[in-house]
Order: structure tokens, then C-alpha cells, then sequence
């Protein structure tokens, strides 16, 4: 794979214009042309400049494969890396905004027994342009522009585990927030981990401001094992210890999620138990009914069950909400559609 230009930041580009020996303007402009979501053979430069550049970087590192779009308006995309690789993004329209769920790695290796991404393990890390190219591509697709953006709002919810991708991430939140470039403030912007505790630590350190959101679905270390291999790393004692200095280096509340499973973890006494576990601590507690996978034997909870559990929660004064859930018909759910398109090809 040759490089990818979008990994670079703004000062990276005016020292690449240099090294080329182009004016200096022209690295304004470039930046411009990428953060619009322009191919590098789109880039308004000399063709002599723009013939190095392409023998240098990919010109398109992430195209869209195909485009499902869900009943509730939903649209899922299906992308293709230049090494051929695919991943996923979801981009959702709300109220306040539109959303769109990045992935972060081709595939992921902590093993969540409830979800598709981990099917066939992690294939590799995406570099942070791959992850901007992903929200680049699609604002211009959905006719936004750099200035008024069609995606306003960023999870880092796909495929992959961030913190398992630690600098590639930390640099992809640094350039787009960057001021002059896509500009999504990291406040727009949530970070979804499984729980990887050093790198929760060190995240705190790095002083970004987005949404720290924590994937618990259970609230004993037994339970935990049950459907997350990485709880026989991690204590969940251990997860709470670093929210905790989350919260005091960054002064940021933080969100817990926790997946409504029929028979596992979603009776009166499971809500009670998580209850008391977060009780008192400056966070709000997402539940998602699960998505159901079908290589996966694992049910959602009903809606009942989900409004009784969100019952409990808020009778102990516990700030929580139940998501909606968007796109199911076309695969909403994480790494769903990237296997179950491999799926088909292998058929
Ligand atoms: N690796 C990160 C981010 C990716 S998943 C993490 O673990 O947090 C984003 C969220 O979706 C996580 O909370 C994850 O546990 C949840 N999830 C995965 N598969 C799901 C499914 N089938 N139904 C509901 N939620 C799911």
C-alpha cells in the first residue's frame, strides 16, 4: 500500500509542499481539497505535483463499495481500503444532527461473545486518515460541505477497539478537530472502549474532550467473563479506578453501556446490581437492546424487560436511558455487515 495523504496534519502538508519545493499556498489548498473529501487526483495542484503525489500516496484510501439505506433513514456504508480490505460505517440522521459510527480497526480480536466485528478476528489496524477518509467521504456523499458539515457528529462505534489502536485514534481525534480542517469538536465526538484500563489512564492524560463511553454489560467480574473475554484482563473494579481519574483529570462525566441480553444479564436483580455499582458516580448508563447476530445464540432482551431495567435504574436515582436502535434492517449492529457481505462471497 502506497502512504495516505490524509494522515497528515496541516503543518505535515505544509511540510510535504516544501519538500516538493511547491509554493507554499499550495498547501492551503490542499488541505481544503481533503478535508472537502476530495481524491488526491482531484487536488487543485500542478499535474507535474500531482503525478508525484500519486506516485507517493493512494489517491482514494477509502471508496465507498456500496450504499444500503434502512427504512428509518439510516444509511449503512460498505467501504473498500486500497489493500482491498472492508469495513463499515453507519451515518444516522437525529433531530439535532447526524451521526456517523466509524470503524476503527479491520475487524477486532477482544472476542465480545454478542458481537459480528470479532467474527474473524482483527485483520489490521486502520491508520487515523483511514478513520478520517471514513467521515470525509461520506459528508461529501451526503452533500455537506467543510464548513457546513453533513456529519456533525462522530462515534467511534464500529468495528475495532480505539484503544486497541491507541496512536492511530489519538491522532485521527487531533486532526479532525483540527482548527481549518473538518473541525468536529471532540465534544461531538464519542470513544467507545471495552475497557482497556492503561490506556483509559493514559487517554485521561491526552486531555481530548470527547465522550468517554465504556462498554460494561454486566456488573460482576463473573458475568463479565461470561460475554467479554477481556474481563479476565481487566477487574471492573479496575474500569471504575480509571473512570474515576477520567472524571478528575478531565472534569467529564462518563457514559457506561451495557447490552440488554435475554437470559443473561437483564432480570430485576442484574438492574439492581448496577444500580449500586454506579450509584453516586458522575456518569449516565446507555442500554441498547441487542442487536441479534446470527452466528452468534444470544437474544435481546424485550422491550419490556428493557423499560423494567431502565425502571430500576432510575428508581435509584441513576441517570440512564434505553437507545434507540436504527438500521437493523440493514445490518446496524457492529461488523454485521461487513460479514455478512464476506459471508456471501465465500458462499
Ligand atoms: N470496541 C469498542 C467499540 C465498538 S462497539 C467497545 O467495545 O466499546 C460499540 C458498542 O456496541 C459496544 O458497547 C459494544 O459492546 C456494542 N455492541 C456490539 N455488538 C452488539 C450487538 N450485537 N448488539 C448490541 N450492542 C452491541
Amino acid at each position: 500500500m502506497k502512504e495516505i495523504l490524509q494522515d497528515l496534519s496541516r503543518q505535515e502538508i505544509e511540510a510535504l509542499v516544501a519538500e516538493y519545493g511547491e509554493k507554499k499556498f499550495r498547501a492551503q489548498q490542499m488541505y481544503t481539497g481533503l478535508m472537502q473529501g476530495k481524491k488526491v487526483s482531484e487536488l487543485p495542484v500542478s499535474s507535474a505535483f500531482r503525478a508525484e503525489l500519486l506516485r507517493r500516496f493512494e489517491d482514494e484510501p477509502v471508496k465507498i463499495r456500496e450504499t444500503f439505506v434502512s427504512s428509518d433513514g439510516t444509511k449503512k456504508f460498505l467501504f473498500e481500503l486500497a489493500d482491498g480490505n472492508l469495513i463499515e460505517s453507519v451515518f444516522m440522521r437525529y433531530d439535532y444532527g447526524n451521526t456517523q459510527c466509524v470503524s476503527t480497526q479491520v475487524g477486532c480480536r477482544m472476542g465480545c461473545k454478542f458481537c459480528a466485528s470479532t467474527l474473524g478476528g482483527r485483520l489490521r489496524d486502520l491508520t487515523a486518515g483511514e478513520i478520517l477518509s471514513e467521515i470525509l467521504v461520506v459528508n461529501r456523499t451526503e452533500g455537506g460541505t467543510q464548513k457546513s458539515r453533513a456529519v456533525t457528529n462522530v462515534v467511534l462505534m464500529g468495528s475495532g477497539e480505539p484503544f486497541d489502536n491507541y496512536d492511530n485514534v489519538v491522532k485521527f481525534l487531533k486532526n479532525v478537530s483540527a482548527e481549518g480542517g473538518i473541525c468536529i469538536s471532540p465534544r461531538n465526538i464519542s470513544l467507545s472502549t471495552c475497557g482497556l484500563v492503561p490506556e483509559m489512564r493514559r487517554f485521561a492524560g491526552e486531555r481530548i474532550p470527547v465522550n468517554l463511553t465504556v462498554s460494561l454489560h454486566a456488573s460482576s467480574d463473573e458475568e463479565r467473563k461470561r460475554t467479554m473475554p477481556i474481563a479476565n484482563k481487566y477487574k471492573i473494579s479496575e474500569i471504575m479506578d480509571a473512570c474515576a481519574y477520567y472524571f478528575e483529570k478531565t472534569g467529564r462525566r462518563y457514559i457506561f453501556e451495557y447490552t440488554l441480553i435475554a437470559d443473561e444479564n437483564c432480570d430485576r436483580e442484574h438492574a439492581e446490581a448496577l444500580a449500586k455499582l454506579v450509584k453516586g458516580k458522575p456518569c449516565h448508563v446507555n442500554l441498547i437492546r441487542l442487536n441479534e447476530v446470527k452466528e452468534r445464540a444470544l437474544t435481546a432482551a424485550d422491550e419490556k424487560a428493557a423499560y423494567r431495567f431502565l425502571g430500576v435504574l432510575e428508581k435509584n436515582g441513576i441517570s440512564a436511558t434505553v437507545r434507540r436502535s436504527m438500521g437493523a434492517d440493514v445490518g446496524g449492529a457492529c461488523g454485521q455487515l461487513r460479514a455478512s457481505y464476506i459471508g456471501s462471497q465465500n458462499r
